[in-house]
């Protein structure tokens, strides 16, 4: 029997009603396959049981050391776990929760964006082999060391793709509260539609550009092993998004946009510099990177180096540069707003319409940067939505 790794948000296994949804859907997943079952914490912000009310807990006793901070963010997904494997039982359904380390996850030392390293998925096997569904604890693994770690923001959604991998499963389902990934955030476009068939490479640039609807890192690992990777909703029947490597050259024809992402808490950082050999560019990011900036929207020149970071990267910024005494000025409040499309390589007058559309609601574009699937703008915060809709309205995403 072919196996299927079924992974469910926080939203979907917030209440009893939700976790009956999925007992039903293991229990028809299990007429087929072997499943295993990946969780994340239950509910969102603010809910009890949720990852926030934990670090927030853990704040309140004073500043935390990244490794004690880890172990409490690990808690969520493992009562989560727990319940669920319970609820599983109860119904007739044999089950068990697995932390991450039992699950075989193991990663490197970076505590709170750990990367998966290997998974050796011996005991989930063994389990399988006895009946059992295992219901792993998501976001979370073990260092070589025996450190608890997580995996950083839509973490669960890289366990479940890591043990697809390590099990070769037939299928990652990705279960969440929408019905499957949509031309635009449904939150901020309500015109978005739900696109059926997607090519790994054009979620993976959604997913990096914003739409947290998957993480990134689950669809680079579904794609390196070409396992499907399927995203749909734990409460309705619809059929979802069913993500492979055949869409690209069979259904891209004519349509050059699929869809919007945006990502919001970014700043413009622009530095000024003596005009040198790159000497002193290298310096610059050399140094970013040791302090684990990532920088985005990278733009060159001889007198200027100017990119976005995470706006709590900020101060971090002006530190590890404070002693070159170069003049930085940054710019917070901004947003970075994408269109991806797969049908726009080579494709002329894409950005011609961006700025058009973009005028046409007034806003204004501060950067732009683009990649043969992608192109972005940078926008202030406060245009993002306006400027979402725009494009989404402008490249006609709201028509078949
Ligand atoms: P889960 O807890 O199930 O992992 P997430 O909150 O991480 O759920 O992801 C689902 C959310 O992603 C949706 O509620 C939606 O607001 C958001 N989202 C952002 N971009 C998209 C998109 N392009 N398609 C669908 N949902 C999107
Ligand atoms: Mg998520």
């Amino acid at each position: 029997m072919g196996i299927v790794v079924q992974k469910y948000g926080g939203t979907s296994v917030a209440t009893d009603e939700l976790r009956e949804k999925v007992t039903q859907r293991v229990r028809e997943g299990r007429a087929s396959h072997d499943i295993v079952v990946v969780v994340s914490a239950m509910g969102r912000k603010g809910d009890p049981y949720a990852t926030d009310t934990f670090i927030n807990l853990l704040r309140q006793a004073g500043n935390p050391e990244k490794h004690d901070l880890d172990i409490v963010m690990a808690c969520g997904e493992l009562i989560s776990a727990a319940i669920l494997a319970t609820t599983l039982r109860q119904s007739g359904i044999k089950a068990q929760a697995v932390t991450g380390w039992q699950a075989g996850i193991v990663t490197d030392s970076t505590f709170g964006d750990a990367r998966i390293i290997t998974v050796r998925p011996d005991y989930l096997r063994g389990l399988l082999a006895q009946g059992v569904v295992p219901v792993v604890a998501g976001f979370q693994g073990a260092s070589d060391g025996g450190d608890i770690t997580t995996l950083g923001r839509g973490g669960s959604d890289t366990t479940a793709a890591a043990l697809g991998v390590a099990l070769g499963a037939t299928c990652i389902e990705i279960y969440t509260d929408v019905e499957g990934i949509m031309t635009a955030d449904p939150r901020l476009v309500p015109a978005a539609r739900v696109l059926n068939a997607l090519d790994y490479s054009e979620v993976f640039q959604m997913a990096s550009q914003g739409a947290k609807v998957v993480h990134p890192r689950a669809v680079e690992l579904a794609m390196q092993r070409h396992i499907p990777l399927v995203v749909k909703s734990t409460m309705s029947e619809a059929s979802g998004t069913v993500i492979t490597n055949t869409v690209l050259y069979e259904n891209k024809l004519g349509k050059t946009v699929t869809a919007v992402a945006h990502l919001a808490g970014v700043s413009q950082v622009a530095i000024a510099t003596p005009a040198d050999d790159g000497t002193l560019e290298y310096e610059i990011f050399r140094r970013l990177a040791l302090a684990l900036v990532s920088v985005d929207l990278i733009n060159v020149s001889p007198e200027e180096k100017k990119f976005i970071v995470e706006s709590k990267d900020v101060p971090i910024v002006y530190e590890v540069l404070r002693d070159l005494s170069f003049r930085i000025v940054h710019k917070p409040d901004c947003a970075k707003v994408s269109i991806i499309g797969a049908g726009m390589r080579g494709v002329p007058g894409v950005m011609a319409n961006i700025v058009l559309a973009m005028r046409e609601s007034g806003v204004r574009i501060l950067q732009t940067s683009d990649s043969h699937l992608t192109i972005a703008i940078l926008v202030e915060e406060k245009d993002m939505e306006r400027a979402v809709q725009a494009l989404h309205q402008h490249f006609k995403l709201d028509h078949e």
